[in-house]
């Protein structure tokens, strides 16, 4: 085996060792259901959860757009990539968040990717809740700026740290989300808007798994927020919300901005039509459907439609998996490294077009294989 193979198969068997091996399958996915090895099984996995990727108006929006302005985007936005649809987009999520402007990018990964490390660099300090996202820990490295973190959620402890490194460092950003992605937990966005307010820092709040609330502190403006296109609005793409003069930065600044090519313009067109139909209704329904979960569960009300349930140990995690997916049911297992050692999880999402029946079906099947 040439050399280079030779490193990657050892490696790849360590990680088999770990029990952590991960394979893609080819699926469809559509609405509630997904389609897998020949098989339709009710899906609890996907982010679509307004069931948007595949509504026929908006469907029919993005085939009209490519009419209009053909496939691909031609270039950086820069250069000459920046469609008019972004101006109307960016008005409405900058609306939305209920901020001066916002930025688009490629995704919601390029945006952490592009914005952190815009805002802050060596000599600087990130401060981050434990269980952030992989992407905004990837911004943090990227930036050059010292990384502490603190136990999820635990904001007096994000005070112990600002008390004793905030002094040492020029500036100072705080990280949190404001729902997390395998806990379905809300982040404590008030304590740590007041702490970034006492000891003049500023506030990042990853916003991917909000279901149409908006509910943050407008009175604190030291505030960058960023959002992804790829939950709620069922569709690709990322972006940055904030102050004009925030957006006006990051178009000079955000290296992931500058450097990839635009969105297509199907994408843009359907990611507007998806704004102006998401709507609060929707989010209470799904939040009305998460709770009936979690009571058919007896479990703690959710906070979100991201419930998991916590089993522990990888590959027990995985043999549940499987069972449900026998009984015609699909939730994604989720483990090491995605989440801390020994609470391997099966990863519940409820989406607006779960009925109740499908509720009841996925509580009674988690009930006979626990
Ligand atoms: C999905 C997600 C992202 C990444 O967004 P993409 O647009 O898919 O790159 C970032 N942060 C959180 C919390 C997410 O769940």
């Amino acid at each position: 085996m040439p050399e280079l193979d030779l490193f990657l198969s050892s490696a790849l068997e360590k990680i088999k060792a770990e029990g952590t091996y991960r394979e893609i399958e080819t699926c469809i996915a559509k609405g509630k259901f997904i389609e897998k090895n020949g098989k339709k099984l009710l899906s609890f996995a996907g982010s679509d959860y307004f069931g948007l990727a595949f509504h026929p108006e908006i469907v029919e929006i993005a085939k009209n757009a490519i009419d209009d302005y053909g496939f691909g985007a031609t270039g950086s936005r820069l250069i000459s990539g920046n469609n008019p649809l972004y101006n109307r987009l960016e008005e409405k999520l900058a609306s939305y968040h209920g901020m001066e402007a916002s930025l688009v990018f490629g995704t919601g990964y390029m945006a952490a990717c592009g914005a952190i490390p815009a805002l802050v660099g060596a000599g600087d300090l990130i401060i981050a809740d434990k269980l952030i996202h992989a992407c905004l820990i990837d911004a943090a490295k990227l930036s050059g700026a010292d990384l502490v973190r603190f136990a999820h959620n635990n904001y007096p402890k994000c005070h112990e740290l600002l008390a004793r490194y905030r002094r040492k460092y020029q500036k100072c950003i705080l990280v949190t989300e404001s729902i997390f992605s395998m806990d379905g937990d809300l982040g404590a966005i008030d304590a740590l808007t007041a702490l970034a307010q006492e000891y003049d820092s500023w506030l990042f709040i990853d916003d991917a798994h909000n279901l149409f609330e908006n509910s943050y502190q407008k009175h604190f403006k030291n505030l960058v927020i960023m959002g992804t296109f790829s939950k709620f609005l069922g569709s690709y793409g990322g972006y940055i919300a904030g102050s004009k003069i925030l957006i006006k930065y990051l178009q000079n600044k955000a290296r992931s901005f500058i450097y990839s090519t635009a969105l297509p313009p199907a994408i843009l067109a359907a990611t507007l039509k998806a704004m102006e139909m998401a709507n609060m209704e929707m989010a209470n329904e799904v939040m009305r459907k998460s709770r009936l979960f979690t009571d058919l569960m007896r479990m703690r009300p959710a906070d979100s439609n991201i419930i998991p349930i916590i089993i522990g140990d990888n590959n027990r995690t995985m043999k549940i998996a499987n069972k449900l997916e026998d009984l015609g049911i699909f939730v994604k297992a989720i483990r090491t490294p995605t989440v801390p050692p020994g609470s391997a999880r099966l990863r519940v999402i409820i989406n607006y077009q779960h009925d109740d029946d499908d509720i009841k079906n996925l509580a009674s099947a988690f009930q006979s294989t626990i």
